[in-house]
């Protein structure tokens, strides 16, 4: 049986980063872990997310999730265990995906916790294959890009949390070939591994003339995690009516002056391009359809994700900061 504790850790923003995140951005402190109010539960967290999208909510600016606040405790997806429990809906034991991480120890209201099946699937899995990134590769796919049978797709960051499951999903909906970028030799074997029909290795070469080799008659769909120069390459790739889904620009996250944004936007015109942008909770409709669907694609084996483990919450902020370099392939967890 767990025992309630009666203190625990969590990360605080210390201060705000300026281009790259450091270290010192982030304070560990130990906080008593307050009594249950009607309707919370206390859960002991065992797996916390870092995500690209956290370095947005570092900066001070209005955007479509409120920014962190200096010295106060970070969040993010978690998963964990129900240890004490004052909810008719959520009882001791379950398994819960919530967005309180960066903490050893969570009280949330139960609504705020969703239940999960960790004989589907490891709880790890419930943040990244199963989760949000997955949700948001098959939202990317289906309802931004309207994907058809039959497109030849693009997605760059492809080898990590979202670009390993889009590159199965689009082939699984029955896209005729689907290429990648990622950037590592390592991490472009990978995605062949996992379906890819082609991948390269965009620090090799300029993405243009990489874009070019793997796909030499033009995309239709281009699934963007990157900005910049992999939009600039797709747009002159995009074959008429092409489609972009918008879903990140983690070249960008860390810049200190505003990027130059694609210089051939024109293009967009003779072409009819589509480009739109999304954020995965302006889909919650479609939540349930990819659960059922990659709960099934799960156990029929045709759908995969790697996960890249760092262990101990003290050591979430170097796995955050590495995550922005590259330094995971599918999901960057951390185990607690
Ligand atoms: P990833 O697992 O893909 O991790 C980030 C990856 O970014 C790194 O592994 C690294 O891989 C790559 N990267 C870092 N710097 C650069 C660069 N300069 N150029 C190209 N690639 C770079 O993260 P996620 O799968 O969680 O997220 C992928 C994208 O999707 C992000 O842009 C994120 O913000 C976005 N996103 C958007 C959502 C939405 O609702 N719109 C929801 C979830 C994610 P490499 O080694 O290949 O460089």
């Amino acid at each position: 049986m767990t025992t309630t504790p009666t203190s625990t850790r969590h990360f605080v923003l210390a201060s705000r980063p300026h281009g790259a995140p450091t270290n010192d951005n982030f304070r560990l402190e130990t906080a008593e872990v307050p009594d249950l109010s009607d309707g919370q539960v206390l859960v002991r967290n065992e797996v916390m997310s870092v995500d690209p999208y956290m370095r947005g909510r570092m900066n001070d600016v209005k955007s479509y999730v409120p920014p962190f606040q200096i010295d106060a405790p970070l969040e993010g997806g978690a998963v964990g265990e129900v240890i004490a429990s004052r909810s008719d809906d959520v009882a001791v034991g379950s398994h819960v995906v919530h967005g309180l991480g960066w903490r050893e120890h969570a009280v949330l209201p139960a609504k705020g916790a969703t239940v999960v099946d960790t004989d589907i699937a490891p709880a790890s899995a419930y943040l990244g294959l199963l989760g949000m990134p997955g949700l948001t590769a098959y939202v990317g796919l289906t309802a931004v890009a309207e994907m058809r049978e039959g497109d030849t797709v693009f997605i760059s960051g492809a080898a990590g949390a979202v670009g390993q499951v889009a590159g199965q999903i689009a082939k699984l909906l029955g896209a005729e070939r689907v290429v990648g970028s990622a950037g590592s030799a390592e991490k472009v074997e990978r995605l062949l591994e996992l379906g890819y029909d082609a991948a390269f290795n965009y620090k090799e070469k300029p993405v243009a003339e990489g874009l070019r080799e793997v796909a030499p008659d033009g995309i239709d769909v281009y699934f963007d995690n990157v900005g910049g120069d992999h939009l600039e390459a797709a747009i002159s790739a995009l074959r008429l009516h092409g489609r972009v889904a918008l879903c990140g620009a983690v070249s960008q996250y860390n810049a200190t002056e505003a990027p130059a944004g694609p210089r051939n936007l024109f293009q967009a015109i003779g072409k009819g391009l589509t480009l739109r942008g999304f954020i995965v909770g302006q889909y919650p409709q479609l939540a349930a359809e990819y659960r059922a669907k990659a709960a099934g694609w799960l156990a029929e084996g045709r759908l995969r994700g790697d996960e890249t483990f760092r262990d101990g919450l003290d050591g979430a902020p170097q796995a955050f900061i590495d995550l922005l370099e590259g330094a995971n392939t599918g999901k960057m967890l951390v185990r607690l």
